[in-house]
């Protein structure tokens, strides 16, 4: 197995610039997932490791080797695609030990690793069937044992799961992590899906538009992301963003005021426009607000939607402007909505007013014109009254 370092990588085709200035490092026997929007690079990026696309700038490193200009096969890579593409004419065996015979294996040391391979993907018995009689999970558990077979010092796998029906999606989420305990092995995994990357990873690289955005542990770029994109992409249904202001003492919406000093808060003022996010788990009734460590002021709101999911329900909330003037507005698109999940014996029915309030431990600042985050919970940055100590300094 073997660490991967991209220093500076960009791709370019023609006028476009699928691959903007990339550079991290991937661990030894680390799995890191790249995810993000369709187009964003993410298999372009994938590509300059495996050898399918020479980066236009910069430099791949595979262990200590600048393998920048290696062909694929002499990189220690094996690839695992979402159509694995088996040769339907040859059973599960030969699939699988096809690449090995190319590089002249003996027939004991094939037998060996394949048998290997296939108890680790849980292919036992099955050697001797064909394509056409396994079910699309056994195929792609094929193509995985393809790879295993090789021996590789990485894993590269690109939306391996992405042909698979849900259910079985989620089976073999828990069975690639298993590989990669059992394998200690270095995998770099894409996927546009922000489920399967928080789920499997032990960090996820988000890009966008090409570039980087955030390369950290899934939790990490849940509680802390980087910037909107990332509060907005990671996480399912997604952060709710409300646009404000910062005037003295508070950060001003249209539709309520949160109290927090501007001069505590890094690289903004007075003035500036500044984004509140908060997540719907981190929205809540102002009933509730004695169990929370530091709820705001009471917001007003009216239920619109509900959206049962079985073991949480979404409320979909028109804050009070909105609720006035919601006629014109489409509330799919309002700023003036939050989405807010609750349990399921919740007594809130559509069309009813409303008092919220946030926690203020779990409310994010952005700042708006350049989308960067600039604190990760508020509780400590309300306006002192001149003379009185810091909250928590009560010594
Ligand atoms: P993702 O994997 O995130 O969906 P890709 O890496 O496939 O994104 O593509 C990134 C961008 O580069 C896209 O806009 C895509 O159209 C462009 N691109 C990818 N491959 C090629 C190619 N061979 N020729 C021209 N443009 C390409």
């Amino acid at each position: 197995m073997a660490r991967v370092q991209l220093e500076h990588v960009t791709k370019q085709y023609g006028e476009e610039t699928a691959v903007d200035d990339i550079s991290l490092e991937i661990k030894d026997g680390e799995f890191v997932t790249f995810v993000g929007p369709s187009g964003c690079g993410k298999s372009t990026t994938m590509e300059t490791v495996a050898g399918l696309t020479q980066p236009t700038e910069g430099r791949v490193y595979i262990g200590d080797d600048d393998v920048t200009t290696l062909a694929p096969k002499d990189r220690g890579v094996a690839m695992v695609f979402q159509n694995i593409a088996l040769f339907p004419h040859m059973d599960v065996f030969d699939n699988i030990s096809f690449g090995l015979r190319l590089r002249t294996y003996d027939d004991a040391e094939i037998e060996r690793r394949v048998e290997q391979a296939a108890d680790i993907v849980q292919l036992e018995g099955m050697l001797d069937r064909m394509p056409g009689e396994m079910s699309g999970g056994q195929q792609q558990r094929v193509g995985i044992a393809r790879a295993i077979v090789r021996n590789p010092d990485v894993f590269l796998m690109d939306e391996p799961l992405a042909n698979l029906d849900a259910k079985l999606r989620v089976h073999m989420r828990t069975e690639l992590q298993r590989l990669h305990r059992e394998l200690g092995a270095t995998i770099i995994y894409v996927t546009h899906d922000q489920a399967e990357a928080m789920t499997m990873s032990n960090r996820i690289a988000v890009l966008n538009k090409g570039r980087l955005q955030q390369i950290a542990p899934p939790l990490t770029c849940y509680n802390e992301p980087t910037n909107l994109f990332v509060a907005g992409f990671i996480g399912s249904p997604s952060m709710n963003f409300v646009e404000g202001k910062l005037i003295e003492g508070g950060l001003e919406t249209n539709n309520f005021t949160v109290d927090v000093d501007p001069s505590r808060i890094p690289d903004v003022a007075v003035g500036d426009d500044v984004t509140l996010g908060v997540r719907p788990e981190d929205v809540h009734l102002v009933r509730y607000a004695d169990s929370l460590t530091s709820p705001t002021t009471t917001i007003d709101a009216k239920s619109d939607v509900l959206e049962p999911m079985g073991d949480e329900i979404f409320v979909y909330l028109l804050l009070s402007e909105a609720a006035a003037g919601s006629m014109e507005q489409d509330p799919a698109t309002s700023p003036n909505q939050l989405l807010m999940s609750v349990t399921p014996d919740t007594d809130i029915e559509a069309g009813q007013d409303v008092d919220l309030v946030l926690d203020r431990s779990n409310i994010h600042l952005f700042n708006t014109e350049t989308g960067d985050a600039l604190v990760h919970g508020i509780t400590d940055l309300q306006e002192r009254e001149p003379g009185t100590a810091p909250a928590g300094a009560d010594s």
